[in-house]
């Protein structure tokens, strides 16, 4: 099944696939996660991605999956939850995979230990090379809520700073971490 998904990908993202693939692993042997489960979900994370934004609502159309208004406007945003839809559909994938799936793109509140997992195995996979990368790693080693809120944080500055409409779930995320006292740094009054 393994080798019939990794067709599908092509190009950098079958490189980036492979990256998320070795990085769920890696963090879910240091966070005590399910090896298996981890991997079979990096392995499907970006499946829809390469699809167009009519494709994207069109097959969110199909699982019945609705766009709130930053899926509307950055139609690429369903991807996380498209393939969700495709790995429960074709290859039979458990709900926790499913939801991992789902949610790798805009994080959401509450958060399972999977769910953290392929997240920061998305962002930090060695093929990345972006601002930040580096401290993200770093955080991973040590502590998984830690790295996460970096992770969100870099994010929100980002579309804040290109004036991008923030999905809700990413806010929750957000919100969910600090509220557990979760800090990465000294927070400033
Ligand atoms: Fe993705
Ligand atoms: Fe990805």
């Amino acid at each position: 099944m393994r080798k019939g998904i990794l067709a599908r990908l092509h190009g950098y993202r079958y490189e980036h696939t492979l990256g998320c693939e070795r990085a769920a692993i890696y963090l879910a042997e240091l966070y005590g996660g399910d090896v298996e489960k981890a991997a079979f979900s990096a392995i499907l994370h970006d499946i829809t991605k390469h699809l167009s934004k009519e494709e994207q609502l069109n097959l969110s159309k199909k699982y019945g999956i609705i766009p709130c208004n930053a899926e509307f406007s950055e139609p690429k945003m369903l991807h996380g939850k498209t393939a969700a839809a495709i790995a429960k559909d074709e290859y039979g994938a458990p709900q926790d995979v499913c939801d991992a799936i789902a949610c790798h793109t805009t994080g959401k509140a509450g958060m399972t230990v999977l769910d953290k997992i392929l997240y920061l195995a998305d962002y930090i996979e060695d093929t990345r090379d972006f601002p930040g990368v580096k401290n993200a790693r770093e955080l991973a080693k040590e502590d998984i809520d830690r790295a996460l809120l970096y992770c969100f944080d870099q994010t929100l500055i980002e579309l804040v700073t290109r004036a991008k409409l923030i999905h809700g779930d990413t806010i929750a995320a957000y919100n969910d971490l600090i509220a557990q006292g979760v800090r990465w740094r000294d927070a400033q009054d």
